[in-house]
């Protein structure tokens, strides 16, 4: 394939923008190569500034569940643009998605939207802290929550420590409330509540991990979390950023019928528009400006064309009870064929899947948290990754990354990229 124009775009962009992109991972610092600019994406695929076209594994990191431009979004988008495209005044376009939102999120009375999953999850630990009077809160290794201060700490040397900042301009102030575990180690998380008591406000977990590649909880990893949590006083927070309206219809609460007391959702709520969310039953939300005294806000929340866009989405899943079904069916399609051809190949690997995400770890062990994704081979990582490409076919640039499947692709989409990935592998 020929990316002469994307190189051009790129070495343009550079000038004015730092690395050139609007976030990190879009520089394929991690793979290396020229970042490939887009002009459009329709269904499954994205056609680049050269040319070329890819079946898309991404899909704008997740939100585009049911493929690009899906025609009722893109439409409904359209519509509101023509009315006004932002007012900072109540519309009742905010309430019918909130509604829509609650009957098909278990466990939730109340959500307010905002412009991003960094957001959502900065202010559900924020009503967490208020709510308990408490400050602490604990992450897991290996788990992304947006950019926000308190979420960018990763593990020190032992388990029961106080994080250190992973990036300059967290305080030290900041990085010793956030208490790091290792992500399905329940031993570990008792421990630091132990060495913590009464101190902790929330433990925030992604229910089904998506940052360190697929990682699914083991069995009675949730289930332990919500123990632990009501029996110490603190709020259990699911980030469902990724897994909101994408595992099933209710999320990860309802996939594994455990209730969180603070929901995060981002990506798919927003139909690709910036938009993400934070629900809870209404005495913990009625603890947030202007009922309670816990401060949040927006500018352009409840933006209209994103919550339009919202709207048009999560309607489309609500009238298609077979839409979760058959993701799954497909994803696990594809994860057949590509341990069928890696086997053939004599790769060593490890698939992780659920509904529709899935990730290929170069490992033979089990990909259970951070450190056993990390122990994946880069090195073929990447020979996979610009093999894919060139065969059309992209796949996220980093080994840390999950694979969404849109309801887009077709079955003959999916043979194609198990051909593909039976062609590149042979090269390893
Ligand atoms: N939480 C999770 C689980 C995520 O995957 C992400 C983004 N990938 C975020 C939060 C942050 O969302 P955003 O990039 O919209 O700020």
């Amino acid at each position: 394939m020929i990316y002469q124009r994307s190189s051009q775009l790129f070495a343009e962009a550079e000038k004015v923008i730092p690395g050139g992109v609007n976030s990190p991972v879009r520089a394929f610092k991690a793979v290396g190569g020229t970042p490939i600019f887009v002009k459009s994406a329709k269904g499954a695929y994205l056609y680049d500034e050269d040319g070329n076209r890819l079946i898309d594994y991404i899909n704008s990191w997740g939100p585009m569940i049911l493929g690009h431009a899906y025609e009722p979004v893109v439409e409904a988008v359209i519509e509101k643009a023509k009315l006004g495209t932002s007012f900072g005044m109540p519309t009742e376009l905010e309430t019918q998605i909130a509604a829509l939102a609650v009957s098909m999120v278990p466990n939730i009375d109340k959500i307010r939207f905002v412009n991003s999953g960094t957001e959502a999850c900065m202010s559900a630990v924020r009503l967490a802290r208020g709510f308990t009077k408490r400050d602490k809160i604990i992450k897991f290794a290996g788990c992304y929550h947006g950019h926000s201060d308190s979420f960018l700490i990763q593990a020190g040397s032992g388990a029961v420590t106080f994080g250190t900042p992973n990036s300059p301009g967290v305080t030290a102030g900041t990085a010793k409330d956030t208490l790091l575990a290792k992500y399905n180690d329940l031993e570990n998380v008792k421990t630091l509540i132990e060495a913590n008591k009464n101190e902790i406000a929330a433990i925030i977990v992604e229910p089904v991990a998506g940052n360190m590649g697929c990682i699914p909880p083991v069995k009675g990893f949730l289930e332990g979390l919500r123990e632990l949590c009501t029996a110490n006083g603190i709020l259990l927070i699911f980030d469902e950023v990724m897994t909101g309206f994408r595992l099933a219809r209710g999320g990860v609460q309802e996939l594994f019928n455990i209730d969180a007391d603070i929901v995060c959702f981002g990506k798919v709520i927003g139909g690709g528009l910036p938009v993400g969310a934070f629900a809870a039953r209404a005495e913990i939300m009625n603890f947030l400006a202007p009922l309670g005294p816990v401060y949040q806000a927006g500018t352009l929340s409840g933006n209209p064309l994103a919550m339009a866009a919202g709207l048009a989405m999560l309607q489309a899943l609500d009238n298609d009870r077979e839409i979760f079904k058959r993701l799954e069916e497909k994803t696990a399609y594809l994860s057949a064929g590509i341990e069928k051809v890696l086997k053939a190949n004599n790769v060593v690997f490890t698939i992780n899947q659920i509904g529709s995400m899935i990730s290929v770890h170069f490992d033979a062990n089990p990909v259970t948290d951070f450190q056993s994704a990390a122990a994946g081979d880069n090195e073929t990582f990447k020979k996979f990754f610009h093999g894919l490409v060139a065969e059309g076919v992209y796949i996220a640039p980093s080994a840390y990354e999950t694979w969404f499947i849109t309801d887009a692709l077709t079955y003959e989409d999916l043979d194609f990229t198990i051909q593909a990935i039976d062609k590149v592998s042979k090269t390893f």
